[in-house]
C-alpha cells in the first residue's frame, strides 16, 4: 500500500455507465466473499499513489511523490492517459503483476514444455497474457533419443497449453490469452495453419504463421522452399511456398486464423540483438519480446487531445497537451517496472535489463471525428503518421530525459543505440499501439486506432451482460445538424452504419465511418501509418464484409508484407461463431 495519503481536496472521478460495470466486475478490489469495498476514486488513487511512490527511490526526479500521484491521478480520471488491465487491476494490492505482455520459451525436451505450461499458468493467474513460439520443437514422428519413441509434434503440446489456460480464470472473472508461433519452415507448419479449421478450436490462443524474407521471396517466384527439422538442422522436405501462403489464405478466409508474423522484420527492430531472437509476440500481435521478457503498455486517448479552434482557426490537435501527457505517461511506464514483482526472477532479470515500456493510443477515431476527417482519406493517413511520429518522438525525448535521472537502460551499451548517436535512453523501445479492449470502455473511447465497429450497437462483454453504446461525437453531430432523434438511433443501432442512409447529409456519412464501410486497404494503410514510428508493433484488424474472397485476402496479406507492416490480422464478418462485438441484427 502506497504511504500517501488521499488528499481531501482530491475529485471524484465521472464514470461512465460501461465503466461502472467493467470497473466493479474486474478492477475494484474485493473481499474474500466478492464484496466490493473499493471506490472508483479510491482505485484510481491506489494506482496513482503507488506508482508515484517508485519516485523516491530517485533523488534527482524533477517531482515529489504527492505532487506525481496528483499528476497521475488528474491524468487517468480525466481518461487521457490509462495503464494497460493488470496495472489497474494490482497496482498498490501487494499483488505487483502490473504487466500485460509476456513471452516464454518453448523448449524441446518434456521438462521445458511443461515448465513453459506452468510459467504460463503462474502469469495467467495474475492477469498477463502469454506469447510462445513452439518452433524449436520437435516435428511429429521424429526420433526422441531417450526412450527410443516418436515424439508428438508442437500440435499435441499447444493443446496442452489451450487446456490449462482454460481451467484458470484471472481473478476469478476472464480467462488468459495465447499467442502461439509457427515458423514457416518447420516441417509440421501445413497442421499448424489448418490447427483452428474447426470453430472453438484452441480457443485460447491466437495463432500466427513466422514468415520469412527467404520465404516471402520464395512466394513471389513461386519457387519451393526448404522445411527445416529444428532438433538437428537438417532440411527433411520442400514445399512450394505459394502453395502454402494460398493455403494460409484460405484458412484465414474460413476463420481469421492464422495470422501472419514477419520474423525477420521484428529481429530487424530488435533493440538488443545481442540477447538473441526474438521468436514470438504477446496475444494480440503487438508486442514482440525476448524469451522471458515481459512488457508494461499504456494508451493515450488521442479523442482527448482535440482543441476547438478559436477566432476563426480550424479545429485541431492540441499538440502542447499531447506533449504534457506523453511525458508523464512515459514517467508512469517507467515507474510500472520499478513497481513490479513478477511471477519468474528469470522474467525480473530480463525486464529490469531492458526496460521496455509501450505507449500507445486510442480514440483515434474519435478524434478523427471531431477533426471531420473521414477514416478512409489520405488526409487520416497523413496526420496518422504525423501524430505518431510526434508520439515515438517525444516519448523517446521523455526516455532521454529519464535516462538523465535515472541512469540509461543496463543493456545500453550493448544495444543498437548504443552505437549511435541517438540515447542513452532509459528504455529499450517506448512505443506499441495495443488493442485497448477494457481501457477504451474505460476511457469511453474508441479502441486503439481502430474504425468504429458500429456507430451504435451491442457490445457483449465479459461473458453474458451486453452493454447497448452510441458513439457521442456522432450523437453531437446528429444534433448539431438537426438530424438526431431516437427512432433514427435504434435504426442506426440494427445495421451499424449509416452508409445507406441517403436522407442524412453526405457531409455526416462521410465522416461518420463504420470499419464495414471501409475498403480493407484504409485499414491496411492506417496500420503501416502507424507503424511507420512504433518501436514495437500495431494491434489491428483488418475487417473485411462477409463476401470478401480469397484474392482480398491475399492480397491484404501480401501488401502488409510490402507496406513494412510486422504482421496482419484479417477478420470476415460472420466467419466465427461468437464475435465480441456484434450489431443489432446479428444478435
Ligand atoms: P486492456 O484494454 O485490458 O488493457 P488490451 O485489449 O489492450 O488490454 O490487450 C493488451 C494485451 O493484454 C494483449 O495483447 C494481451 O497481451 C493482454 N491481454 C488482453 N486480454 C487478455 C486476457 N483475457 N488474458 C490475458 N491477457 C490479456
Amino acid at each position: 500500500m502506497s504511504k500517501l495519503k488521499m488528499p481531501n481536496s482530491l475529485p471524484e472521478p465521472n464514470i461512465n455507465e460501461n465503466a461502472k460495470i467493467v470497473l466493479q466486475r474486474r478492477y475494484q478490489r474485493k473481499d474474500t466473499t466478492g464484496v466490493v469495498y473499493e471506490t472508483p476514486k479510491e482505485l484510481f488513487w491506489r494506482v496513482a499513489s503507488s506508482i508515484a511512490e517508485e519516485e523516491r527511490k530517485y533523488g534527482e526526479s524533477v517531482y515529489t511523490p504527492s505532487k506525481l500521484a496528483r499528476e497521475f491521478y488528474d491524468l487517468m480520471t480525466s481518461y487521457r492517459f490509462l495503464p494497460n488491465s493488470p496495472t489497474l487491476m494490482n497496482a498498490g494490492t501487494g499483488l505487483g503483476q502490473l504487466a500485460a505482455c509476456f513471452v516464454l520459451p518453448v523448449e524441446d525436451s518434456i521438462e521445458g514444455i511443461f515448465d513453459a505450461v506452468k510459467h504460463a499458468a503462474m502469469i495467467h493467474k495474475s492477469g498477463g497474457g502469454t506469447g510462445f513460439s513452439f518452433s524449436r520443437l520437435r516435428a511429429k514422428e521424429s526420433v526422441v533419443g531417450s526412450t527410443g519413441g516418436v515424439a508428438s509434434g508442437p500440435l499435441s503440446f499447444l493443446k496442452i497449453f489451450n487446456c490449462a489456460t482454460e481451467q484458470i480464470k484471472q481473478g476469478g472473472t476472464r480467462r488468459g490469452a495465447n499467442m502461439g508461433i509457427l515458423r514457416v519452415d518447420h516441417p509440421d507448419i501445413m497442421d499448424f495453419i489448418k490447427a483452428k479449421e474447426r470453430d472453438g478450436e484452441l480457443n485460447n490462443f491466437n495463432l500466427s504463421i513466422g514468415l520469412t524474407e527467404q520465404f516471402m521471396q520464395a512466394v513471389e517466384k513461386k519457387e519451393d522452399y526448404d522445411l527445416i527439422a529444428p532438433n538437428t538442422h537438417e532440411v527433411v522436405g520442400q514445399l512450394n511456398a505459394r502453395e502454402v501462403f494460398n493455403i494460409l489464405v484460405n484458412k484465414a478466409w474460413e476463420s481469421g486464423d492464422p495470422g501472419i508474423v514477419f520474423l525477420d522484420r521484428i529481429n530487424r527492430d530488435n533493440p538488443t540483438p545481442a540477447q538473441g531472437e526474438i521468436e514470438s509476440t504477446n496475444p494480440c500481435g503487438e508486442q514482440p519480446l525476448l524469451p522471458y521478457e515481459a512488457c508494461n503498455l499504456g494508451s493515450i486517448n488521442l479523442g482527448a487531445c482535440f482543441a476547438k479552434g478559436k477566432n476563426g482557426h480550424d479545429s485541431e490537435i492540441d499538440w502542447e497537451e499531447l506533449r504534457r501527457i506523453i511525458h508523464l505517461s512515459v514517467r508512469f511506464l517507467d515507474n510500472v517496472i520499478d513497481a513490479s514483482i513478477y511471477p519468474l526472477d528469470k522474467i525480473t532479470e530480463t525486464v529490469e535489463r531492458n526496460r521496455k515500456i509501450g505507449l500507445g493510443v486510442m480514440g483515434w477515431a474519435d478524434l478523427l471525428f471531431q477533426l471531420n476527417i473521414p477514416y478512409n482519406s489520405q488526409t487520416a493517413i497523413d496526420l496518422g503518421e504525423r501524430v505518431m511520429k510526434f508520439m515515438r518522438d517525444e516519448a523517446r525525448a521523455a526516455s532521454k530525459q529519464l535516462a538523465a535521472e535515472r541512469g540509461p537502460f543496463p543493456a545500453y551499451a550493448e544495444s543498437i543505440f548504443g552505437e549511435t548517436n541517438l540515447g542513452p535512453y532509459r528504455n529499450a523501445t517506448t512505443t506499441t499501439i495495443a488493442p485497448t479492449g477494457t481501457l477504451s470502455i474505460i476511457a469511453g473511447c474508441s479502441s486503439g486506432v481502430e474504425p468504429l465497429f458500429a456507430l451504435s450497437f451491442v457490445r457483449n462483454v465479459m461473458d453474458d451482460d451486453k452493454l447497448l453504446e452510441s458513439n457521442p461525437f456522432f450523437e453531437k453531430a446528429l444534433r448539431e445538424a438537426d438530424a438526431y432523434s431516437t427512432k433514427l438511433m435504434e435504426e442506426i443501432a440494427k445495421v451499424g452504419t449509416i452508409r445507406k442512409m441517403d436522407h442524412l447529409p453526405e457531409s455526416l456519412r462521410s465522416v461518420f465511418v463504420t470499419a464495414m464501410d471501409i475498403q480493407p486497404i484504409w485499414h491496411l494503410k492506417m496500420q503501416a501509418a502507424f507503424q511507420k514510428y512504433t518501436d514495437n508493433a500495431v494491434s489491428k484488424t483488418v475487417n473485411l464484409p462477409n463476401e470478401a474472397t480469397r484474392e482480398e485476402i491475399w492480397d491484404i496479406y501480401w501488401k502488409a508484407y510490402e507496406y513494412g507492416c510486422k504482421g496482419v490480422t484479417v477478420y470476415r464478418d460472420g466467419s466465427k461463431m461468437s464475435q465480441v462485438l456484434c450489431t443489432g441484427d446479428d444478435k
